[in-house]
């Protein structure tokens, strides 16, 4: 299996090949960072400032972005920075003080989750959403156990990095996590994939069972994205979130990925596959780039863990924070963003897999919404990772993902539009024509 963190990533050995200033900054920001620096492309980039789907040079040459979901709204949207530039200006303190904003953030979010969740602890990141799902469902289970796939990654905490497969560079998760296949989609109409994820599901229970540990749960991302994007059928979850109630166990639905419409037809990426989780964690689009994150879940699960230790977190939930979070959700809505990524997000799947019927490289193209994997063959990095810079030496922006690093992740913010995804299509078919023998 192929890192996490070497996929696509500028080796530190290739820094003669850069010009003298690009070579200068890499050397230094190695230098600065260390072991930790981890760059984009065979040739980095730096940005000096963005717009909507755009990412621009100092040169002023424009990259369109087809990766980053952090500002799932469109970079620097104007309403957003002002929302939160003006709080930021009037006061920005802990949650520790009563303050209105929060509160009508805290209503608007939970409205769009099921009636039963009905509690939210706001956190600043993914990883400290997912560390704190686990805390609540081991309290309130009993259950050490974690059920997760191959090839997930749910964040960078000691608690959260021993349930992410795909950041083990040697070795592997601990013995209280087991580790069960992506949902692939391997029989022609995809009717295989649920009871094939329930049977492994409860084969993982069984086997923690033997070695004397409870299930306490099974978290997903809900969109598969490290695992190489996996959506069809829909509905394909709930055989598995069944066979872990039964056992005792919770289910906890990462939307780190697939959260705030970025599927096109639901606002989260559980609603699909008609589940209802037991805790839902967030983060990522959350803030369009204000760093926030959440978990929400329902009340008695969150007081069983309370009546514990009980939860604070200094910079979640600010004002500066909620302004953000309630702009989003505004422009969401206003601007009909989901409307947009479900309309945009079938032109651009249509248009991918028309290519795939002209470049045999092309496995399988799927996804939902504005998340989509492009399967190359054969299964490996390497090929996918020739795509990757060629479409970046063309100005397109995507990344790579699955067990093998052979499947193309392309995540636009979900302002993308037809126009941009026909930009996106061409330079595929330009760079896989150049690379084809
Ligand atoms: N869960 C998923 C599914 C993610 O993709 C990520 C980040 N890529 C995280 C959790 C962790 O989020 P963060 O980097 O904000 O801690």
């Amino acid at each position: 299996m192929k890192p996490i963190l070497d996929l696509n990533a500028f080796d530190v050995a290739a820094t003669a090949n850069l010009d003298a200033r690009l070579a200068s900054s890499v050397r230094r920001r190695s230098g600065l960072f260390g072991a930790a620096s981890v760059l984009f492309y065979d040739h980095p980039l730096e940005f000096v400032r963005a717009e909507g789907c755009w990412l621009y040079d100092a040169a002023g040459n424009a990259h369109l972005d087809a990766y980053n979901n952090v500002p799932c709204v469109g970079h620097c949207h104007p309403r957003i920075v002002e929302a939160a530039a003006r709080q930021l200006a009037a006061i920005n303190v802990n949650t520790r003080y009563l303050h209105p904003a929060i509160l009508d953030y805290a209503e608007r979010l939970l409205a769009t989750l099921p009636p039963a969740l009905g509690n939210v602890a706001f956190t600043c990141t993914g990883s400290e959403s997912n560390d704190l799902a686990l805390r609540l469902a081991a309290q309130f289970t009993g259950g050490a156990g974690i059920i997760v796939t191959e090839s997930a990654y749910h964040g960078n905490t000691a608690a959260v990095t021993a349930i992410s497969p795909a950041s083990f560079k040697r070795g592997g998760p601990p013995a209280h996590v087991r580790v069960i296949d992506a949902p692939r989609a391997d029989s022609p109409d995809g009717s295989a994939v649920a009871a094939a994820l329930a049977s492994q599901v409860t084969a993982a229970i069984d086997d923690l069972g033997r070695a004397g540990i409870r299930c306490g749960a099974l978290i997903v991302d809900t969109i598969f994205s490290s695992d190489g994007v996996y959506a069809d059928p829909p509905g394909f979850l709930r055989a598995a979130v069944e066979a872990v109630h039964r056992a005792g166990g919770l289910f906890i639905a990462d939307e780190v990925q697939a959260g705030f419409g970025r599927t096109g037809s639901t606002f989260w990426g559980f609603a699909r596959h008609g589940v209802v989780p037991d805790i839902v964690t967030m983060g990522k689009p959350m803030g369009n780039g204000h760093p926030m994150g959440a978990v929400v879940t329902r009340p008695e699960i969150l007081e069983a863990f309370c009546a514990t230790v009980g939860y604070f977190n200094t910079f979640a939930g600010t004002p500066a924070a909620a302004a953000a979070g309630l702009s989003v959700l505004d422009v969401i809505e206003q601007e009909g963003l989901m409307a947009n990524t479900h309309a945009v997000g079938g032109h651009l799947l249509a248009g991918l897999r028309e290519l795939g019927l002209r470049h045999p490289v092309i496995r399988e193209v799927r996804g939902a919404g504005l998340y989509i994997g492009v399967e190359l063959t054969p299964r490996s990095d390497a090929l996918a990772t020739r795509v990757i810079n060629g479409l970046r030496a063309r100005r397109v922006l995507i990344g790579a993902a699955g067990r093998d690093g052979n499947v193309l992740k392309i995540r636009p913010p979900l302002c993308f539009s037809a126009v941009h995804a026909d930009t996106l299509i061409a330079a595929l078919d330009a760079t896989l024509s150049a690379l084809a023998p």
